[in-house]
């Protein structure tokens, strides 16, 4: 029941076979898509619990395919992952994030950015010097970058990983894990990691105002990132009484579609302006 174009039809299942070919085009077109201007950077405001000012923005990639339209990054960025063409999607997020806060600081702006790291750029040697580079070239200052690392990444292979962040956290970059909760790594690690923030993955601030157990969860995690020193973000924050009960635990900062969602450029400089104005 497809209709021509491959548009998918309202109860239509692609099988295993169509979901490989998609899967196929978009490695092999995503170089392709970079230069074609296909893919975009959209931010997202992060703002502080108790005097809510934007403390930076989370960098998050957009592509617009020309057959299949707005491709989730749920779905393409593991895909190149995959592949040999993650350097080429990491560095091109910093290039654009970089550009950003270069811009913003002109402006007589201090803003940070996050940028989000895969397994990949974790197992490239020269990964930090690349970064060095980068923010020489832009003239932006160390601490004006976070990476945001999910705990699964660093556990992947944790030898080569730690050192990478070691190197990353003495060039004065900050460091976060993504998504923590839903790991299945020690908490032990986490003290041995170079990290300053953990970010509480969304899927428990989506449920901590009606369910006691992602409640529970929440405050656990803020109360542990903050006995080992480090800022808690909370990611997924959609409404006004999860931010309040963050904000009560203590959480530092917030991040959800209650605060905005991802923006293209032109328009977070219009978001940024009407809360200052
Ligand atoms: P993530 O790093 O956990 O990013 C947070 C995701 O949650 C984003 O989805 C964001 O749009 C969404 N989000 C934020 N607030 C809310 C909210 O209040 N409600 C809901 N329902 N969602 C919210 P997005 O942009 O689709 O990105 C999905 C994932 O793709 C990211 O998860 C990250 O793992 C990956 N990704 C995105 N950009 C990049 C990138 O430049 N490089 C790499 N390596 N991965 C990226
Ligand atoms: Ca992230
Ligand atoms: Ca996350
Ligand atoms: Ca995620």
């Amino acid at each position: 029941r497809a209709t021509r174009g491959g548009e998918e039809v309202r109860g239509y299942v692609p099988s295993m076979g169509q979901i490989f070919l998609r899967r196929f085009q978009l490695v092999t077109q995503f170089r392709q898509a970079l230069e074609d201007g296909q893919v975009s950077v959209h931010y997202q405001p992060k703002v502080s619990l108790p005097d809510k000012n934007v403390v930076g923005v989370e960098a998050l990639v957009r592509w617009v395919h020309p057959e299949f339209g707005r491709v989730n990054p749920d779905e393409f960025v593991p895909a190149v992952e995959a592949t040999g063409l993650v350097g080429a999607l990491t560095s091109f997020v910093l290039d654009q994030a970089l550009d950003r806060v270069r811009r913003w600081l002109d402006e007589g702006l201090e803003m940070s950015v996050a940028v989000n790291l895969s397994v990949r750029s974790l197992a490239d040697e020269d990964f930090a010097e690349q970064v060095a580079d980068a923010l020489a070239r832009h003239g932006v200052p160390a601490r004006l970058l976070t990476f945001e690392i999910t705990e699964s990444a660093v556990m992947a292979d944790p030898q080569r990983a730690l050192p990478i962040l070691g190197e990353l956290h003495d060039l004065g970059i900050e460091l976060a894990v993504d998504d923590f909760g839903t790991g299945y790594s020690s908490l032990a690690y986490l003290r041995r990691l170079p990290v300053d923030q953990v970010k509480i993955d969304k899927s428990f601030v989506f449920g901590m105002s009606t369910d006691l157990g992602d409640l529970a969860v929440v405050r656990s995690i803020v109360e542990l990132g903050h006995s080992l020193g480090l800022s808690v973000v909370a990611e997924g924050v959609e409404d006004d009484s999860s931010r309040d009960q963050l904000e009560a635990m203590g959480c530092d900062v917030a991040q959800g579609y209650l605060i905005s969602r991802p923006l293209a450029e032109d328009r977070l400089e219009a978001w940024l302006l009407a809360r200052t104005a």
